[in-house]
């Protein structure tokens, strides 16, 4: 970074969904001035964030993740508890059809930190089910927030604390030309940053009266994988497709049919569920899937959350501030910049 950009204290942030936030957030505690700009003027549709589950369940996601989202996954409920207050703790519950007992298996042997259940446990923990499945996994450590709050009340906290916000769409390689920048775009840097990808979410809110859940629940099944995460007043948040397209305009019918009719064999209750929103956006994604923090000139780049935004942002936040205090390159480091 140029002598004049790194002396002075000031930070620009671009981008304000989870990454630029909690990038916001770490820098305030590190005492930088913080500025945060978006083309949005609070949080919403356009950020990817908007449209996650929030579910922060590190030991579920190691069975498909590398091991540093279990290392570092693990932190991020007590940070948003320390942040926001908004997380609950109820753990998360794995389940699968009878069929596919074989599944719920494999899914033990590949993750940690779980009990089984049998039919009445499954039962007790979510009467809900009706008894429908007779083996589940526990997660009890797990935990999950509603991402919009969370963003909300992260915002407004920065604000308290004296981050300025600004609306505005801006280049983050002009901004560098006079500022210290830190590039939080999402997958709106997808032309100028190597190797980023968008993988499509697509989701749905229902509101279902007739049922009541505790807890993110995640149904294995071959063809459809499904979870439900529970939102409070009888709303759910059901997703979420994975699908390899920088698509991020419109569902499918497809993935529609198959998120709901997913969830009516969770429980039928869902049959007579209000569709509240079909949301649809673009995981920024690196290949390993993994997050990198990558720096040219005086423009630092923090990208690559793929599904584990709310999981994985405060331990890029942490690894952006530290990089800027101590210029020791973190371990999602990466040295290349552009195309
Ligand atoms: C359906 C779905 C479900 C998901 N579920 C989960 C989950 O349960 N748990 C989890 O941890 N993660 C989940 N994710 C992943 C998570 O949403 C993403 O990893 C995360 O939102 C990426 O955050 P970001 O801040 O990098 O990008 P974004 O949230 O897209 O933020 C980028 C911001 O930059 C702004 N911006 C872009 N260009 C400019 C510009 N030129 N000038 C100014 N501002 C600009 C945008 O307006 C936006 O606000 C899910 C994602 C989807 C789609």
């Amino acid at each position: 970074m140029s002598k004049n950009a790194s002396t002075q204290n000031k930070v620009i942030v671009v981008g304000a969904g989870v990454a630029g936030l909690c990038v916001a957030s770490e820098l305030l505690d590190n005492g930088f001035i913080t500025t945060v700009i978006d083309r949005q003027s609070k949080p919403g549709p356009k950020s990817c964030s908007w449209w996650a589950g929030g579910m922060l369940a590190p030991f579920c996601e190691s069975e498909s993740a590398e091991p540093s989202v279990l290392k570092f996954g693990q932190f991020a409920a007590t940070w948003w508890q320390e942040k926001t207050g908004l997380v609950r703790q109820n753990g998360s519950l794995v389940i699968a059809n009878n069929r596919d007992h074989a599944d719920l298996q494999r899914f033990a042997k590949l993750t940690q930190n779980h009990v089984s259940l049998n039919q009445q446990q499954v039962s007790a923990l979510e009467p809900d089910l009706d008894g429908r499945f007779v083996r589940g996994l526990y997660y009890q450590s797990e935990a999950h927030l509603s991402p919009r709050d969370a963003l909300n009340k992260l915002r407004e906290n920065l604000l308290i604390r004296g981050a300025k916000f600004l609306t505005q769409q801006v280049d983050p390689q002009e901004l560098g030309k006079q500022h210290l920048v830190i590039d939080c775009r999402g997958i709106k840097a997808k032309s100028s940053t190597k190797g980023l990808r968008g993988v499509k979410g697509e989701m749905l809110i229902l509101r279902c009266p007739d049922i009541n859940l505790q807890r993110p629940i995640r149904l294995l099944h071959p063809r459809i994988p499904l979870y439900i995460v529970p939102r409070g007043n009888n709303v759910y948040m059901i997703g979420a497709t994975m699908i390899e397209s920088g698509a991020r305009k419109y569902a499918t019918a497809r993935s529609v049919m198959e998120l709901l009719s997913a969830a009516y064999a969770v429980s039928p209750s869902f049959g007579e569920a209000e569709i509240l929103e079909i949301g649809v956006d673009s995981r920024p994604a690196f290949s390993d899937n993994l997050p990198k923090v990558r720096h040219q000139g005086n423009v630092i780049t923090a990208n690559g959350l793929y599904r584990h935004g709310f999981l994985l942002a405060p331990t890029l936040a942490k690894m952006v501030t530290q990089y800027l205090v101590d210029e020791v390159e973190p371990e999602w480091f990466e040295s290349s910049l552009s195309n």
